[in-house]
């Protein structure tokens, strides 16, 4: 087996880090390196540079504004931009719903969506999981009944990413009660400033708000709106958690923890960190990279394979694999950093956070809070477990 890229692919990367060097706002990087998450209006300039070269799109076909990359170009592509720090603009949008319209939208939805989501003009979110419906989606509840040019929704959604801040969500409804409760689900375009819908930020333990409860309360939505077919939403929902599953390997953060995490022993071997420590965190880092590496070819196994089930029981191993990594990666930046990750009270007033940490460490502490919700979202731990089991092993 031989494990390199070929020399085009080779000169590909080298045209990506040159596009990145010059066109990537060092500002956006910074911001993206400390750990924050990317607010709309802050990624946008960088959506725009991409769309100017071509590359705003690399999951979509050529035909549509996409790049037409081969998938191992995507791969580098993620590579490069996770090591320069290059944020993703809006996920859900580039990644998900542009694809499913791409493959299942009218031409009429897709003149009216795909350019304006290619400019970064559109932000959407996903509105999938319910308050009893996340592992078990298609129990879900949320109705739409076609009434006239219409469908009318309602239910509610949870921890939707990004609801606060997107143009449209799309939304998995029931269109059928009579039949088995995957053959009933639509996927529709809803419109979140559409009368009747409600967004309520959730606190998270990182200490943002990037997830939410969304309440549709008979919200109208045009009815060329719906994707594909009606009922035929389970296949989109499928061909859309795909999408996510393979981008769960998290390689391009992975390389970037990697990259950065000998430079962080160095400064706190500089400021006083014992050797045998630093010797210590030295070992981790490289048991880490071996873990990365032999990551990094299975999913270029996936990426070279054809479908069938083994692929299918590849991609959740490497979810399971990407997430335990990144909690590994990050627990090792809270080592080194020791107690200048933590928030201290000020001296005197116990009331009063004092900051402690200063901005990089704390966005290390958050980066490490937030990487546990990667064993739980595009389906959990438990439930990748189970399709390793039922496609591989039944
Ligand atoms: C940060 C974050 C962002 C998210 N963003 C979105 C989003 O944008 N859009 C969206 O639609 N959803 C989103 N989700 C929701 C996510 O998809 C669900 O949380 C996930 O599918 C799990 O569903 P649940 O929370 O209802 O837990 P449950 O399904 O109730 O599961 C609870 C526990 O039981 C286990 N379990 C459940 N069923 C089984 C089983 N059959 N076998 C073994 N164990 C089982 C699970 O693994 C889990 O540990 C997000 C979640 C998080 C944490």
């Amino acid at each position: 087996m031989r494990l390199a890229f070929s020399s085009e692919d080779e000169a590909f990367r080298a045209e990506v880090r040159a596009f990145l060097v010059a066109e990537l706002p060092p500002e956006i990087a910074r911001r993206e390196a400390m750990g924050f998450h990317n607010k709309r209006a802050t990624v946008h300039p960088w959506q725009q540079k991409l769309h100017a070269r071509g590359w705003a799109a690399p999951n979509w076909p050529a035909e549509f504004g996409g790049t037409g990359w081969s998938s191992i170009q995507r791969y580098i592509f993620e590579l490069e931009c996770g090591l320069a720090n290059a944020p993703e603009y809006s996920l859900i949008a580039m990644s998900m719903a542009g694809p499913v319209l791409c493959r299942f939208g009218s031409s009429a939805l897709r003149h009216e969506f795909l350019e304006p989501m290619l400019r970064g003009d559109y932000w959407f979110c996903q509105g999938f999981s319910e308050p009893q419906a996340g592992s078990d989606l298609a129990s879900l509840r949320t109705r739409a009944v076609r009434d006239g040019d219409d469908y009318v929704i309602t239910g509610q959604k949870i921890w939707t990413t990004d609801a606060h801040m997107a143009d449209y969500m799309i939304c998995l409804a029931r269109t059928d009660t009579e039949v088995k409760p995957q053959a009933g689900l639509s996927m529709i375009i809803m419109p979140m400033d559409a009368p009747g819908v409600t967004v309520r930020p959730i606190d998270t333990i990182d200490g943002d708000a990037h997830v939410n409860e969304v309440f549709i309360e008979d919200v109208r939505v045009p009815a060329h709106y719906l994707i594909g077919d009606p009922n035929s939403g389970w296949a989109q929902a499928k061909f859309l958690l795909g999408h996510e599953r393979t981008h769960n390997a998290y390689l391009g953060m992975l390389r970037r923890y990697l990259s950065r995490i000998p430079q962080l022993i160095d400064g706190e071997t500089g400021r006083g960190l014992p050797e045998l420590e630093a010797k210590e965190y030295r070992r981790r880092h490289a048991r880490l990279a071996i873990d990365v590496d032999a990551l990094e070819w299975s999913v270029l196994r996936v990426l070279a394979g054809t479908e069938g089930p083994a692929l299918g029981a590849a991609a959740s191993a490497i979810s399971i694999r990407g997430a335990a990594y990144l909690l590994r990666a990050a627990d090792l930046e809270m080592a080194i950093l020791g107690p200048q990750v933590v928030p201290r009270f000020a001296p005197g007033d116990m009331g009063v956070l004092a900051g402690g940490a200063p901005p990089a460490a704390a966005g290390r502490t958050t980066q490490y809070l937030y990487w546990w919700a990667a064993t739980i979202f595009g389906g959990s731990d438990e439930i990748q477990r189970n399709i390793i089991w039922s496609t591989m092993f039944r």
